[in-house]
């Protein structure tokens, strides 16, 4: 991937080697990969999203204000500066690239444009308005504020435990934590929240990998569009499409050591995320990205 072409974003936050605030240090404050579960899930839940209807994307209501406002990051968190690691310096680059391509896409939809998330990059642990997390719980979009949260090491699993190298393969999970955001943005995430009030328990998990295989999908038209402007090389496809395979569900109950699920656990079989990756990836069109109301694979 020609990542040193995209257009870097001013829009990450870098708090790797940073404690967060407030922990009681020692054992006190930790919280258990259920309790982290248990709180994005109940930001999912009953978050601060916009809302609109699931597929009318076709005519998609003014982007909705995402809290909190732009520019209200706390002071001395390096945002913006080029990074000397490269992993970091590729990150901020495609998330550049999200935002060039989103902000296209849905001004090309009606809305007024694509509020930008910002990305915090951590090392461990990290508070969000989604709660406290740990790295284990992977990579993981928080609607209460809007931002996506990536500890770096993950790309390191992503290779050795998940048997996905490659840039691709990592800018493939940036942009599904930004197809999140998209589902925000649309106010998605705000339809999900009331259709999960209305079902059992079985049909939670169901639609849960529908939030999910749309998150990858949309992550897929972005990629249509890097490989558009060239910016792709021989293998990153290829690369990419490992990665939807090896974080399916399925595939990763095979691997239970290490990492959990990036962002949270019902995903999709791993067939289904490729599936709709490759939607994404031929298509480059948000609205074939319906999830929803098409039957799954
Ligand atoms: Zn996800």
């Amino acid at each position: 991937m020609r990542w040193g072409e995209m257009r870097r974003s001013d829009n990450v936050e870098d708090r790797s080697g940073m404690r967060p605030r407030g922990g009681l240090g020692g054992g006190g404050m930790k919280i258990g990969l259920g309790g982290i579960i248990l709180a994005l899930i109940a930001s999912v839940l009953f978050g601060i999203n916009p809302f609109s209807l699931l597929g009318s994307m076709s005519a998609p209501e003014p982007a909705p204000q995402v809290a909190p406002p732009a520019g209200a990051s706390p002071a001395g968190t390096g945002r913006a500066a080029p990074s000397a690691d490269p992993t970091k310096e590729m990150v901020a680059r495609v998330l550049g690239d999200t935002e060039d391509v989103w902000n296209a896409l849905l001004k090309a939809m009606g809305a007024q444009g694509y509020p930008k998330p910002d990305l915090v990059i951590f090392e461990g642990q990290v508070r969000s308005a989604c709660g406290f997390a740990s790295a284990a719980v992977g990579p993981f979009y928080c609607p209460g504020d809007a931002k996506l949260y990536l500890d770096t090491a993950f790309f390191d699993q992503l290779s050795r435990k998940f048997g996905a190298p490659g840039d691709f393969a990592q800018a493939y999970v940036v942009a599904h934590e930004v197809g999140h955001h998209v589902q925000n943005v649309l106010g998605t995430m705000q339809q999900f929240d009331r259709l999960l009030q209305r079902v059992g328990p079985a049909e939670r998990n169901a639609l849960q990998v529908r939030l999910e295989l749309q998150a990858d999908c949309y992550a897929g038209v972005w990629g249509h569009f890097a490989a558009k402007r060239n910016l792709l090389e021989q293998g990153d496809l290829e690369e990419g499409m490992r990665a939807a395979q090896a974080v399916g569900d399925d595939q990763i109950m095979r691997r239970t050591q290490g990492y959990v699920v990036p962002d949270a656990f019902t995903h999709g079989s791993a067939q289904q995320r490729m599936y709709w990756f490759r939607r994404g990836l031929e298509t480059g069109d948000p609205r074939r990205c319906d999830t929803f109301t098409e039957t799954q694979p």
